[in-house]
């Protein structure tokens, strides 16, 4: 197609816009269990508000913006205060937690080469670790060495162990992982870490909002921040748990030495002086504020009633699973994913339930291996469980007996 030679008004623009979004997930009613996060509508408008605000600023350059510079510090003090850093830590606000994971990932590489003078850079990390930490070692050239999880679903820290040689520049333990929902044994990652001295990558992505409002809720949560010694980076991603607008994460650094090898610097050009902290260069300041704008708007208190609300409907929900015998969890949820099978994967295709509950509106993500239906229930949850489970009582009635099999789907697409 070619760009119509007139324009069109600002009300057809938006009329059209919205025309388009009629058949995604109504993830603001509470349908989608992925990709979407939302902790009411009120919520969603301060994000939404302070993100037009900000749409077209620039953190490239914060001598031109200072107050995207004000607006980074303050919400990268507030998370390193939630994971329990000190006065020396630091980070940045990213893109996203793939960003975050991915300058994780070249930080290592670059403090290895340094101070190792390490050339064939290994990362040893779990089978459950994100897929952006694969995306990380094929864009930066290093070796991603997978290691079985355990029974539970948990790193195996004697078997991660094993595979560490003189080239490992980086452990990997997640809080929690995303396909099963579990925390990783990170006291004992760490540790082997800290007996090499390199790096330890705590993916917070997912949990970094979440486990540290869970532990003051009451919950038991192990270790998993910077009070374990030996974490040297965590990444936590607002536009998760945080409830704010997408493209909003932090990378923090146990202290500025880390930090220093993930930024990026040079003048081999003819534009002069080029530096940038990420990823990025251009860096948009409307996530940057609708971050800011949504942790000072819910507040302390805020986060512990939406984190409340998100838990307890995940327990909601684990009980409705519980109760259906043609299904069965795959682990006990250590914060608020929820992953769960068929009994019989022989009678029962779990992709199928898939289908019949996307039929009805619902979304869930599709994974394996092994087949599995994941859950990432948030704070919107609330009250949607018990239409949930009937629905899925319809969706498993039909597919009694019929053998129908469901489509894979995918976490990601590529179109
Ligand atoms: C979401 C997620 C990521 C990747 O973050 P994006 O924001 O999708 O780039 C990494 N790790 C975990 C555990 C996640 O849940």
């Amino acid at each position: 197609m070619t760009l119509r030679s007139t324009g069109l008004s600002h009300d057809e623009i938006i009329t059209t816009l919205q025309q388009m979004k009629d058949n995604d997930v109504r993830w603001r009613d509470g349908r989608a269990f992925t990709l979407a996060y939302s902790a009411g509508d009120e919520v969603l408008a301060v994000a939404e508000e302070a993100y037009r605000a900000f749409a077209s600023e620039n953190a490239l350059n914060t001598d031109a913006f200072p107050s995207l510079r004000v607006i980074q510090a303050q919400v990268v003090e507030i998370v390193i205060d939630w994971l329990q850093g000190d006065s020396s830590a630091a980070g940045f606000m990213t893109s996203g937690g793939t960003e975050s994971i991915l300058l994780a990932v070249k930080a290592s590489r670059e403090r290895g080469k340094k101070e190792r003078g390490i050339t064939q850079p290994n990362v040893v990390l779990p089978t459950s670790a994100h897929a952006a930490f694969e995306k990380a070692c094929y864009y930066f050239g290093l070796e991603s060495r997978r290691v079985a999880v355990s029974e539970d679903w948990r790193a195996n820290p004697e078997a991660m162990a094993a595979a560490v040689d003189d080239n490992t520049v980086l452990l990997v333990g997640s809080a929690p992982q995303y396909p099963q929902g579990v925390v990783d044994p990170i006291e004992a990652i760490a540790a082997i870490a800290a007996e090499r001295d390199i790096n330890c990558h705590v993916d917070g992505c997912m949990g970094g909002v979440s486990l540290t409002y869970l532990k003051r809720l009451g919950y038991s949560i192990p270790a998993w921040n910077f009070e374990v010694p030996g974490v040297t980076s965590i990444s936590v991603d607002l536009h998760k748990y945080g409830y704010t607008a997408k493209g909003a994460s932090v990378i923090a650094w146990r202290n500025k030495k880390l930090r220093s090898y993930q930024t990026y610097v040079t003048d081999n050009w003819l534009g002069g002086m080029y530096g940038s902290s990420g990823i990025l260069g251009t860096k948009g300041g409307g996530s940057m504020a609708a971050a800011w704008a949504v942790m000072n708007f819910l507040g302390d208190d805020g986060y512990m009633r939406v984190t409340l609300a998100a838990r307890l409907a995940a327990e909601e929900l684990v009980t409705g699973l519980l109760a259906r015998p043609q299904l069965q969890l795959v682990a006990a949820p250590d914060s608020t994913l929820v992953s769960f099978r068929a009994a019989d994967p022989s009678t029962l295709d779990v992709f199928a339930i898939a289908d019949g509950l996307w039929k009805r509106g619902w979304y869930l993500d599709r994974q394996g291996p092994p087949p599995a239906l994941h859950c990432t229930v948030n704070a919107i949850h609330e009250g949607k469980i018990a239409p949930f489970l009937a629905d899925l009582d319809t969706v498993l009635d039909e597919l009694s007996g019929s053998a129908t099999t469901g489509t894979q789907g995918a976490y990601g697409t590529i179109e």
